[in-house]
């Protein structure tokens, strides 16, 4: 990784949301205008540059003026003078000399560095608390886009811009980003907002992809192009390290590459402790992409298909007889371990089913998950009609989120009894005896889950909800992600009454939460009772590796030990010293 000046060593630090460490130039994206292709000049090359930043100046201006004189025509002054502003904001001189500062400060070509001043400027636009003075980011943006747009008459063929591999900054990206993030280029993400939870950290680790978040005035700090290292075990975004730093990393990176070959060579043993108790260990999977990593990981079937993936992108839910083909697929493939699918969960932080007329106040307490699937009723027909479809291609269960209490379980059963007797009508086949399982992520659910277990076949502890819920703090909210804690009495109890019911009833419990993922938080877990993990891909062979190094009868008292405690610090302390004594060197 070459750097062109000798720049101090600047740490950022965030959350850290998907393991692994990243080493690349950084490539900055800002909300509303996108970044241009960055590349390094030669002093020599300075000069040149500069006329092509004046040049776009110049060209930009003139197409203002002349929309101006277009609009005068069309709707008189008053609309024209929109554009007045526009070009009174590109002949800025403090702004024109900052570009053409950067341009021979950085290093960097002309459009890069108009876009670092341009976005700094919006970004200490978009702090200031006046509304009126804020809404004048738009056209800010709309104009710096136009700028950039003028400079690609000219662009240079040798750069080397967000083609080549990077650590990607931004300000916040939305799942389907991440999604869609081009994973050849994109060696490791670092933003400003987001948290542990959030969707887009939950696709981060699917794909395996270093994550930071949470990092404050990152944004507005990079410059693009800097030389970076991405921490994603610890949370640090390192800008220009030093040789030491560079070093350092070099080795950690190396040692965590020997641990993951280790694992390599048990992927696929089963998953029971050292005293016998057999584990269920499967993947969360988003979208079918993942597919293959699932296969590579070891992972004894799908433990949660989270099917909102299916809006990415904006898209419509797919009709019937493409859901049935996506189904189909993940459980031939799977075959012959089980595809639990879950029903669409849209809405709180994921992708809507439809565009709400009015916005909602509190997302995640309001139109989410189960409550939309019920009330419309024809998309969850096709839905459930789907999933049974693709039960005669292999072991498929259906299971629903958000459920609060029991008349939600009974209008769901309702509706699965309902699409088969339909399905039985037309001799479509399908399995009668479907497992169907119920999300337990709301407190209430779990407080009733003795209520709840009769009607079921299986229970799945959604621990990021059940936490945001029980705890009151938002998943995806930085402000409060230190009070997001997976180990507080509240939550180890509802986990705890949820097994026990559910023992009772003769069903058994999973945790498909990324506590599952946790393996500091393995033995509590194991210990509290839980008889499968579902996680996502690429920490399968971790958590089956903690797994096979437990004990259970150790692990169950242990948790003993921390139902009795009463500080979450107290409960994780417990839970990590069996982990540090069993497989310390998995621990990041
Ligand atoms: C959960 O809430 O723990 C869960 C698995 O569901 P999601 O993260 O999709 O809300
Ligand atoms: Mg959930």
């Amino acid at each position: 990784m070459a750097t062109t000046r000798a720049e101090p060593e600047v740490i950022y630090e965030g959350i850290p949301a998907s393991p692994g460490i990243a080493m690349a130039p950084v490539h900055v994206t800002a909300r509303g205008f996108s970044a241009p292709e960055v590349y390094a000049i030669d002093e020599s090359e300075i000069g040149r540059e500069q006329d092509r930043f004046q040049q776009a100046i110049e060209i930009t201006k003139r197409q203002l003026i002349e929309l101006q004189s277009r609009l005068e025509d069309l709707s008189g002054a008053t609309a024209s003078s929109i554009f007045e502003t526009h070009v009174m904001m590109i002949e800025d001189r403090a702004v024109v000399q900052r570009v053409l500062g950067t341009i021979a400060d950085r290093l960097q070509n002309a459009e890069c560095a108009f876009y670092a001043v341009m976005q700094n400027f919006l970004e200490a636009m978009r702090r200031i608390p006046d509304p009126y003075l804020r809404e004048r980011t738009a056209d800010i943006e709309d104009v710096a886009q136009r700028v950039l747009r003028n400079f690609s008459a000219d662009s240079d063929a040798r750069h080397t811009g967000p083609d080549d591999q990077h650590i990607l900054v931004a300000y916040d990206l939305a799942p389907s980003d991440t999604a869609l993030m081009n994973r050849r280029h994109v060696l490791g993400f670092a933003t400003e907002q987001g948290s542990l939870n959030s969707h887009t950290a939950i696709l981060a680790r699917a794909f395996g992809v270093p994550a930071v978040v949470g990092l404050e005035g990152a944004v507005i700090d990079v410059m693009a192009l800097a030389p970076a290292i991405l921490d994603g075990y610890t949370g640090k975004l390192i800008l220009h390290p030093a040789p030491d730093t560079l070093a350092r990393y070099q080795q950690l990176a190396e040692a965590k590459a020997r641990i993951r070959s280790s694992l390599e060579a048990v992927r696929g043993a089963a998953t029971e402790t050292v005293d016998g108790r057999p584990l269920m260990l499967s993947a969360n999977i988003e979208i079918i992409d993942e597919l293959p990593l699932v296969k590579r990981s070891g992972a004894k079937g799908i433990g949660l298909y989270r099917t909102e993936f299916l809006l990415l992108n904006g898209e419509e839910m797919p009709d019937e007889k493409r859901q049935v083909e996506i189904y189909s697929k993940l459980t031939c493939e799977m075959a012959p371990h089980t595809v639990i699918i879950r029903t669409l969960d849209a809405g709180g932080d994921k992708l809507p089913v439809e565009p709400l007329t009015d916005i909602e106040p509190n997302p995640f307490l309001g139109w989410r998950g189960i409550r939309v699937s019920l009330a419309r009723p024809a998309m969850f027909r096709e839905q459930i009609r789907a999933i049974l479809r693709a039960s005669s291609a292999g072991q498929v269960a259906v299971m629903f989120p958000m459920i609060s209490g029991l008349s939600e379980v009974w209008r769901c059963k309702e509706m699965v009894r309902r699409c088969m007797d339909e399905l039985e009508k037309e001799g479509v086949p399908f399995d009668r005896d479907l497992p169907v399982g119920i999300m337990i992520e709301v407190p209430a659910a779990a407080l009733c889950a003795d209520l709840l277990a009769p009607e079921v076949d299986f229970f799945s502890i959604g621990t990021n909800d059940l936490i945001q819920y029980t705890l009151a703090v938002d998943r995806v909210n930085p402000y409060v992600a230190d009070l997001y804690r997976p180990t507080h009495p509240s939550v180890i109890r509802l986990i705890k009454r949820t097994i026990d019911a559910a023992i009772d009833h003769g069903i058994w419990t999973g945790v498909c939460g990324e506590m599952a993922a946790d393996i500091r938080l393995t033995p509590l877990l194991i210990g509290l009772g839980v008889e499968e993990l579902s996680v996502g891909p690429q920490k399968v062979p971790d958590v089956g590796q903690a797994i096979r190094s437990l004990s259970y009868a150790e692990c169950a008292a242990m948790a003993d030990e921390a139902l009795r405690h009463n500080r979450s610090q107290g409960i994780f302390d417990l839970s990590l010293a069996l982990a540090r004594k069993h497989y310390g060197e998995l621990l990041d």
